[in-house]
């Protein structure tokens, strides 16, 4: 039995959703995780200080008793947002960071941006006021292919942004291309990017063959696996500028076995024995705390947390739960095509 003890990890990236799935999810999240940033792509989204509050008034009574978890608020970022509240309710403590959905990017982002010209007043007050920005970093025309649109994003209007507002503190959000991780890394000081697990563990052959696997489609979508050996080695290389974000999505097994199924992966309760076992068997273990503990803590300028969680590698291979029950529903956990030895001792 192999034993590591590591700093408590944080979640740069969750949908909690709302109502029964908010009740389901929250535990899941805050059983290994010390703080969330929660998205705001609610219906209708999060636009204000007060939705915030709000919002995490609802999160907070769902945390269990024995769990410590901070709630981190984002504000969903529109053509209409206006920027001085936006400074008020950042300066006040309201909200953490905001979000930027390319309009029709992925999940409830209909309200999103359509042309970032029109946005770049307020990205100027988050450069001045050191407030982070959270991107989804894909172009949504429907003549790109959906495998380039990380790619062209970065090309387009990531570079555009940066080049404008070389101080602005981005995260550029569940990245999964090679591109990505090079733009990042040569990028400006103040400009990281989140990975989850999915995209470490998976390719796109996850997806189509053997059959359509609607529980491995995401946006961004799963690429080819020279890809997710680009983002393996950024994660598990100690880079400072890369970190955790699971991007844990729920949605009901029949929204995601439909004709049409929802975009998203719901991996909070196995990420930390599925990243455990994807660095060790990357021989990069000594690099996981870097990776799930601390550099994101680093660049949102937060302590490092105090609480510690241990790790136990057994000879018997962790038996994944499949569903979490949601009143009559299910929502499918996810499970890499692999076995996973690791577990975090409770
Ligand atoms: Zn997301």
């Amino acid at each position: 039995m192999e034993k590591i003890e590591l700093i408590k990890p944080d979640d740069w990236h969750v949908h909690f959703r709302d109502n029964e799935i908010l009740k389901a999810v929250v535990p899941e999240t805050t059983r290994h995780f010390s703080r969330a940033i929660v998205m705001p792509n609610l219906t209708p989204p999060i636009l204000t200080g007060n939705d915030a509050i709000e919002y995490k008034k609802r999160i907070e009574n769902e945390i269990p008793k024995e769990d410590e978890f901070l709630p981190l608020m984002t504000l969903y970022l529109t053509e209409n947002t206006n920027k001085d509240e936006l400074k008020k309710s950042y300066e006040n403590g309201l909200v953490f960071a905001a979000k930027l959905y390319p309009a029709g990017a992925t999940t409830n982002s209909e309200a999103g941006v359509k042309d970032i010209q029109k946005i770049m007043p307020i990205l100027e007050t988050m450069s001045d006021i050191g407030m982070p920005l959270l991107i989804h970093g894909e172009v949504t025309n429907q003549e790109i292919d959906i495998f380039d649109r990380e790619k062209k994003f970065i090309d387009t209007t990531l570079h555009f942004i940066c080049t404008k507002l070389p101080d602005l503190k981005i995260t550029v959000e569940h990245i999964t291309t090679k591109e990505a991780s090079l733009y990042v890394k040569e990028g400006n000081r103040n400009l990281v990017a989140s990975i989850t697990p999915h995209h470490l563990a998976l390719n796109r052959n996850a997806i189509f063959v053997g059959g359509i696997k609607p529980h491995n489609y995401c946006l961004p979508i799963l690429k080819r696996e020279e890809h997710r050996k680009a983002l393996l080695k950024v994660a598990t290389n100690g880079n400072s500028k890369f970190f955790l974000g699971t991007d844990t999505a729920p949605h009901f097994i029949s929204d995601k076995e439909s004709a049409c199924g929802c975009a998203g992966i719901f991996n909070a309760t196995y990420c930390i024995p599925i990243l455990a076992q994807i660095f060790d068997n990357e021989n990069a273990l000594p690099q996981l705390e870097n990776f799930i503990s601390k550099n994101g803590a680093k660049h949102y300028n937060l302590n490092i947390n105090k609480e510690k969680i241990t790790l136990i590698k057994s000879s018997q291979n962790l038996i994944f739960k499949k569903y979490l029950d949601v009143n009559e529903q299910k929502i499918k956990i996810f499970d890499p095509d692999f076995l996973v030895f690791w577990e975090v001792a409770e």
